[in-house]
């Protein structure tokens, strides 16, 4: 195999960290099947990403074009498509972030390529790459294995591939490429940044998650108070979003978030597979359930069968105690 591709997602001036998850991933690949690995950002001021993307990476393509100032799908399909045609890397790797989701199917129609989206695991074996997908909303996870081809793209599931710091220190090489076209059946106009109040509970250590049980908004604030003890933060299964309980950017879950605390403190949650999909990444799982059948019992790694309203302020209390 020649090249595996990992294509860099920018937003206002950093790399996405599922980038990084790419390129790691990309480069234990390439190890394991002598392949090289290509790097490509495309952007305004795009030299201040190679450095970074060179830790992993045995070249880094550096593509300059002053019209793009973030990482948006159609110019990068457009940039992207030549390269690809040329090079004829056999894997193709992006992230499953809004902007892989918008740029990866048009970019394989361009191409000719076929396409895995949202991966939870590549793997090579003997030529034949095969990736993970969850199905049936995440009760299954199935195999597919790809038919020789010249190129496949992928699409990796955020928070499912680890970062580990690269050491290659690969070359980089700047590209002036201009287009010459107008995007304008899509525009960019703008970020909306989420509320302040907004946490990302994606990047805590140590998260206290409510479930139903927890069973009513005002219960909520005895949870706030073991996070504020704990240094984490609060997120939730779904119903609590859904009673309005708590703001959607802190669901953890197939249709929420995925986490990888070193910490989940799962309160009155029953560990539907809805939910755990999501934090399977967690260190260290300790669910607090009164049903000592609760299926949340099944991936924990402490537990404690009792009614939260009860152990949740024991917890707080015994937490500052010692901190004191
Ligand atoms: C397409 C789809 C996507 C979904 N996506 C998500 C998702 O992203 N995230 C998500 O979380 N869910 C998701 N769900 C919903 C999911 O299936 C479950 O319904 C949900 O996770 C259940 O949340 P829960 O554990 O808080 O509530 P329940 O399942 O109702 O569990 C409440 C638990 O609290 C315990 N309990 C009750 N009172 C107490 C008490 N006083 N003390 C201690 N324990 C107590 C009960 O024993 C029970 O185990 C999705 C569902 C679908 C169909």
């Amino acid at each position: 195999m020649a090249e595996i591709l990992v294509v860099a997602e920018h937003r206002k001036q950093s790399l996405a960290d599922v980038s990084l998850e790419m390129l790691t991933k990309g480069r234990h690949l390439a190890d394991q099947v002598s392949a090289e690995l290509l790097a490509v950002v495309i952007g305004k001021d795009v030299n201040r990403y190679g450095p970074r993307l060179a830790q992993w990476a045995d070249k880094v393509l550096a593509v300059k074009n002053d019209q793009l100032e973030d990482s948006q799908a159609e110019p990068y399909q457009k940039t992207l498509a030549p390269i690809i045609k040329e090079r004829k890397p056999k894997l193709v790797l992006i992230g499953h972030s809004s902007f892989g989701m918008d740029l990866a199917p048009a970019l394989a129609v361009d191409v000719g390529a076929p396409l895995a989206t949202d991966c939870t695991n590549i793997a090579i074996d003997n030529g034949t790459i095969t990736v993970t997908r969850a199905i049936y909303n995440g009760k299954v996870n199935a195999l597919y294995s790809f038919a020789p081809s010249e190129t496949l793209i992928v699409t990796g599931r955020p928070g499912e591939f680890l970062v580990e710091e690269g050491q290659k220190g690969g070359s980089i090489e700047e590209i002036e490429y201009l287009l010459d076209e107008e995007f304008d059946y899509k525009r960019f106009e703008g970020y909306i940044e989420p509320e302040v109040s907004e946490v990302d509970i994606t990047k805590a250590e140590v998260l206290i998650a409510v479930g139903r049980g927890i069973k009513d908004k005002g219960n909520i604030e005895l949870a706030e108070e073991l996070a504020s003890a704990l240094g984490g933060v609060l997120a939730c299964s779904r119903p609590v979003v859904d009673y309005g309980w708590l703001p959607s950017g802190h669901q953890v879950g197939l249709s929420g978030k995925t986490v990888k605390p070193k910490l989940y403190l799962a309160l009155g949650i029953s560990g539907a597979f809805q939910h755990m999909v999501g934090l399977r990444g967690s260190n260290m799982i300790v669910a607090i359930n009164k049903d000592a059948k609760a299926p949340i019992f099944a991936d924990a790694d402490y537990g404690i069968v009792d009614d939260i309203l009860k152990v949740i302020p024991i917890l707080t209390q015994r937490i500052n105690d010692l901190k004191s």
